[in-house]
C-alpha cells in the first residue's frame, strides 16, 4: 500500500497547479493520470494576468510571457466589414504588471509545469487510473489501476479531484453538475494562415449567428480558429471538417488557409458542481465547473482553485490549522464559479443567438460600443479587469475582515509600483505577511518577528493613498496573496484574533 498526504487525480493544468504549490510548501502528493502522456492539442489558449501574477510563486510568469505571445490588437468584423479595433498590449496599464492578454497553447503550458514539477521532484504517474475510494475518518482509501492492469491501493489524508468535465470522483461522491449544455456546435482548429493584416493580430467575425475568433499564437501566421455551428453542418459532427465550416467563417476576413494542423469539435456546457469539498474529497477545475470558452477563462480558473485550495490544505496537514479552514475553499470557489458561468453565459448567449434583432445588434450595436470603449481608456480597463480576473474578491468569505477606504478583507491587494518600489514584489513568496504603507511602529514588527511572519513596510507615497490604501494602516496577506485582514490602526490584537478565529496556529 503506497501513503501519501495528498492524492491529485488527473495531471492536466489543475492538477499540475496543485502538485506544484502542494510540493513547494512541503507537502507530499501522488500525481496520477490514466492518460499515457501530457495533452498534445492546444485547447486553452489564454492566460490571464491573475494566473501571471500567481505564478511568481513558482517563479514561473517570466519565462511563460517569454515562451508566449502578447495579443498586440483585436479586430471586430461584422457584415464583412473591419467595425472595431481595440489595442490590447496595454489594456490594463495601470492594474496589473501583466496588463495583456498573454497567449500561451495548453500542450505547451502543461508540459511547462510537468518540468517544474520534475524539478521539485515530482513524476506524474502514467496510465494509473482512479477506480473508487473509501472515506475513514482519519484518511481515504483509494483503489487505483496501474499501467500493468494490476489493482493497487493508494492511503492518503486528502483526494483531490482534478479529473476534468467527466470526472469520476465527482460521480462517485454523488454530487450534482446542474447547468446545461448549448445546442450549437463548437470548433477549434490551429492554422497557418496568410493575407491576415496586419499578421499577428486577434480577429472577432460575426456572420448572422455564426461567429468566429482567430488568436494568434506566434505572430508568424500561426492562429487558432474557435467558431460555432448552428445549422445542419453540425449535425453529423462526427464527420464535420474544417471544410466544412472554415471557409464560410473566414470569407469575410478574405485571408487564406495554409495548412489545417488540428481540427476538433465539441459541444459546450455550462454547469457548476453541488459540491466543491465533500469529508476528505475535493472538486477542482473542469470537475468542479465548465463554461463557454468566452473569454479564456476555464483553465485559468482551475489553476486559480488550485493555489486557493493549495496553501489551505498545506496548513492543515502540517497541524497549522484546523480542518475548518478547509471550508472556505467551496464558499470562496464555488460563488465564483456561478459568477463565472453566468458572465461567460450572456457572452456566449449574445454571439450565438439566431434571428434578426440579434444580427442587428451584432452586426450594428456592438461594434460602435467596442468603437467607444476603445476610445474611453476606463472601459477598455473595466473589461480587462473582468478578463483578467484582478477583479476577483473574497469578500463574503469568513476568512475576509475589516476594511479601510477603498480596500476591504478578500480583496486582492492594489498593485502600486512607485518609482522602483513594487509592491507586488514580495509576494512572490507562499506564506502570510503583513504590509503596511507608512510605520508599521515596533509592536508590529515584534509581533512579525515573533511569529515568523514578514512585515512589510513602505514609504508613504500619493500613490497608494490613490489605489484606495490608508496610511499607517495592516494589510495581512494570505499565503495566495488576497487581503485577509485590514486595520485601520494597525493593531496586533485583531492580528491575534484573526488568527485564533480562523482555527490557524503560526506556531504549532
Ligand atoms: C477541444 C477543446 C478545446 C478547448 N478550448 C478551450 C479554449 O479555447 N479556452 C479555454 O479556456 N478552455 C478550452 N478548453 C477547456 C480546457 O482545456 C479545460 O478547461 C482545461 O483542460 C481544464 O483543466 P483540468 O486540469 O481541470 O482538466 P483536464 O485538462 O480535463 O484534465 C483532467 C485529467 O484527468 C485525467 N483523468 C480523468 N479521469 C481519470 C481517472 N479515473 N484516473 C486518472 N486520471 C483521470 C484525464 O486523463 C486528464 O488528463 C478546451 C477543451 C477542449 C477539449
Amino acid at each position: 500500500m503506497l501513503q501519501t498526504e495528498v492524492l491529485i487525480v488527473g495531471a492536466g493544468p489543475t492538477g499540475l497547479t496543485l502538485a506544484l504549490w502542494l510540493t513547494k510548501q512541503g507537502i507530499k502528493v501522488r500525481i496520477i493520470d490514466k492518460s499515457n502522456g501530457p495533452g498534445e492539442t492546444s485547447r486553452a489558449m489564454a492566460i490571464q494576468a491573475r494566473t501571471l501574477e500567481l505564478y511568481r510563486q513558482l517563479d514561473m510568469t517570466d519565462a511563460i510571457i517569454k515562451a508566449g505571445y502578447r495579443i498586440p490588437v483585436m479586430n471586430m468584423w461584422a457584415g464583412g466589414k473591419r467595425q472595431a479595433q481595440i489595442k490590447m498590449l496595454d489594456v490594463g496599464g495601470a492594474i496589473s504588471p501583466y496588463p495583456f492578454i498573454l497567449i500561451y497553447p495548453q500542450d505547451r503550458h502543461e508540459q511547462f509545469l510537468i518540468e517544474r514539477l520534475q524539478t521539485l521532484g515530482v513524476e506524474v504517474e502514467r496510465q494509473t487510473e482512479f477506480l473508487s475510494f473509501e472515506e475513514k475518518t482519519d484518511q481515504i482509501i483509494a483503489r487505483l489501476k496501474d499501467k500493468n492492469g494490476q489493482e493497487a491501493i493508494c492511503q492518503a489524508q486528502y483526494v483531490a479531484a482534478c479529473d476534468g468535465a467527466r470526472s469520476p470522483i465527482r460521480h462517485q461522491i454523488g454530487s450534482g453538475f446542474k447547468g446545461d449544455t448549448y445546442k450549437g456546435l463548437f470548433y477549434v482548429a490551429d492554422v497557418v494562415a496568410t493575407g491576415v493584416e496586419p499578421s499577428g493580430e486577434a480577429q472577432i467575425a460575426f456572420e448572422k449567428s455564426d461567429f468566429m475568433v482567430m488568436l494568434p499564437y506566434t505572430g508568424t501566421g500561426n492562429y487558432r480558429l474557435v467558431g460555432i455551428v448552428h445549422d445542419e453542418r453540425g449535425e453529423n459532427s462526427e464527420r464535420l471538417t474544417f471544410e466544412d465550416v472554415g471557409p464560410k467563417a473566414i470569407q469575410a476576413l478574405n485571408v487564406t488557409i495554409e495548412k489545417v494542423n488540428w481540427f476538433s469539435t465539441y459541444k459546450v456546457h455550462h454547469r457548476v458542481t453541488d459540491y466543491f469539498r465533500q469529508g476528505r474529497t475535493f472538486l477542482l477545475g473542469d470537475a468542479a465547473h465548465v463554461h463557454s470558452p468566452a473569454g479564456g477563462q476555464g483553465m485559468n480558473t482551475g489553476i486559480q482553485d488550485a493555489i486557493n485550495l493549495a496553501w489551505k490544505l498545506a496548513a492543515v496537514v502540517k497541524g497549522q490549522a484546523s480542518d475548518h479552514l478547509l471550508d472556505s475553499y467551496e464558499i470562496e470557489r464555488k460563488q465564483f464559479a456561478h459568477k463565472l458561468v453566468e458572465t461567460t453565459d450572456r457572452v456566449f448567449t449574445f454571439a450565438t443567438t439566431e434571428g434578426s434583432f440579434a444580427d442587428f445588434l451584432r452586426n450594428y450595436i456592438a461594434p460602435i460600443f467596442v468603437g467607444l470603449a476603445n476610445r474611453l481608456g476606463n472601459v477598455r480597463e473595466y473589461m480587462f479587469r473582468i478578463v483578467s480576473q484582478t477583479m476577483l474578491s473574497y469578500h463574503e468569505s469568513p476568512l475576509s475582515s475589516g476594511k479601510a477606504d477603498a480596500v476591504q478583507g478578500g480583496d486582492r491587494l492594489p498593485w502600486v509600483p512607485v518609482q522602483k518600489v513594487d509592491n507586488y514584489d514580495p509576494l512572490s513568496i507562499i506564506g502570510w505577511q503583513v504590509h503596511v504603507y507608512g510605520d508599521p511602529g515596533v509592536e508590529l514588527k515584534a509581533w512579525g518577528e515573533r511569529n515568523r511572519v514578514p512585515v512589510y513596510s513602505f514609504i508613504w507615497h500619493a500613490e497608494y493613498g490613490k489605489a484606495g490604501l490608508v496610511k499607517d494602516a495592516l494589510y495581512l496577506l494570505r499565503p495566495d496573496t488576497y487581503v485577509a485582514l485590514v486595520d485601520p490602526e494597525g493593531s496586533v490584537v485583531k492580528l491575534n484574533d484573526y488568527f485564533d478565529t480562523n482555527g490557524i496556529n503560526l506556531n504549532p
